[in-house]
């Protein structure tokens, strides 16, 4: 018998996201990011179900790009983080993959290279993420010693974004201009648009989109306009495994952060932190528990936490369906109560959920 907790994931609801965010950037061509096993969502079955309308997909690293050629996978495959050694540039160079370029040292190994056929770089600008690439002022040499090795045919401009989901800040921006001064006369695509950017129309000009967490149908900004555009492709639920009566004063749960103010019926349903539920839930998450909207009490725990099943009245709860984020709990007002984001909630589940696939 299988433990209750199970994400249930609709791959349709991820192809009409990937979509939708393709004609919010017409013309421009879209990278399905489905890097983190798709942001927890399996990435065999996403790169699967996007194989007859994804551009391309973008993954982080080499294994997760050798997941997908290894199951079949034609379209091009960005690898984000680039290469690190000679060996990865041996594979990259056999399957096709296209490969971000963000520092000196993939220059030079390049350079020392001898590949059988030339690769597309995807040549990284540092506009003020500080994370990866060359800075505005060092792309122009970046590309001229790209541009002139003959394992390079094709060259594509990226940057990405920092604070794209903040609407009113100008960073966005300020880190366009600065990108398109440092390429202006440069031939080759432009590639700039996370999610973010795509549901905003922050770019104007683009040739590649790269959207991430809108096709898992949860918005990267925390506005409602957004979310009620995507459709949640993973419904998160449990079930109901204990229910009691707690009277007036009792507490529930580790250090009785919930305590009883009348008589409650109080229900343990099988889900915590070991399944990748946030520990820092906080008292009054909504949870949605046989089509009504209750809430979790108290702490959250390693395999079980308390929800209040008052709604229900003294009704035998035992077994009821609890839907802890889907279609009637948004991911977004999860992670909200928990002081963390929708992407890190799909990405922290753990190997003890099942996953079931529609
Ligand atoms: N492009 C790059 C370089 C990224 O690192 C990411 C995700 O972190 C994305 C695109 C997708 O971002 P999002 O999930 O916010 O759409």
């Amino acid at each position: 018998m299988a433990r209750a907790a199970t994400a249930i994931i609709t791959l349709n609801a991820i192809k009409q996201n990937y979509l939708y965010a393709k004609s919010l950037s017409k013309p421009a061509k879209a990278i399905a990011i489905i890097k983190a096993n798709a942001y927890g969502h399996g990435a065999i079955e996403v790169a699967k179900a996007l194989a007859d309308v994804a551009d391309a997909f973008g993954v982080a690293c080499l294994e997760e790009a050798k997941e997908l050629r290894d199951i079949g996978i034609k379209q091009p495959i960005l690898l984000l983080e680039g290469f690190f050694s000679t060996d990865e540039l041996e594979y990259i160079n056999e399957n096709n993959l296209w490969c971000v370029i963000h520092s000196q040292f993939q220059l030079e190994a390049l350079q020392r290279t001898k590949l059988t056929k030339p690769i597309t770089a995807w040549l990284k600008m540092d506009t003020g993420m500080h994370r990866l690439g060359f800075l505005p002022e060092k792309y122009l040499d970046a590309w001229q010693q790209l541009s002139k090795m003959s394992q390079v045919e094709n060259i594509v401009h990226m940057s990405h974004f920092s604070s794209a989901d903040e609407l009113n800040s100008p960073t966005t921006k300020q880190q366009q201009a600065l990108f398109l001064e440092a390429i202006s006369g440069l031939p080759g695509d432009i590639s700039l648009a996370n999610s973010s950017a795509i549901l905003t129309k922050a770019v104007a000009r683009q040739q590649w989109t790269r959207p991430g967490i809108m096709l898992y149908g949860a918005s990267p900004i925390d506005n409602e306009t957004f979310t009620q555009t995507l459709i949640p492709a993973m419904t998160f639920i449990t079930k109901v495994i204990s229910q009691r009566t707690i009277t007036e004063g009792e507490s529930v749960g580790y250090n009785a952060l919930w305590k009883a103010k009348k008589t409650t019926q109080v229900g343990t349903v099988s889900i915590g932190y070991a399944d990748g539920y946030p520990r820092h839930a906080a008292n009054g998450t909504p949870v949605y528990i046989n089509g009504k909207k209750s809430q979790i009490l108290g702490r959250v725990s390693m395999d079980m936490m308390m929800v209040d099943l008052s709604m229900f009245d003294k009704q035998n709860c035992i077994g009821f369906d609890v839907e802890l984020w889907g279609d009637n709990i948004l991911a977004n007002n999860v992670a909200k109560c928990s002081e963390t984001i929708a992407y890190a909630l799909f990405c922290g589940l753990t190997r003890r959920v099942n996953k079931r696939y529609f």
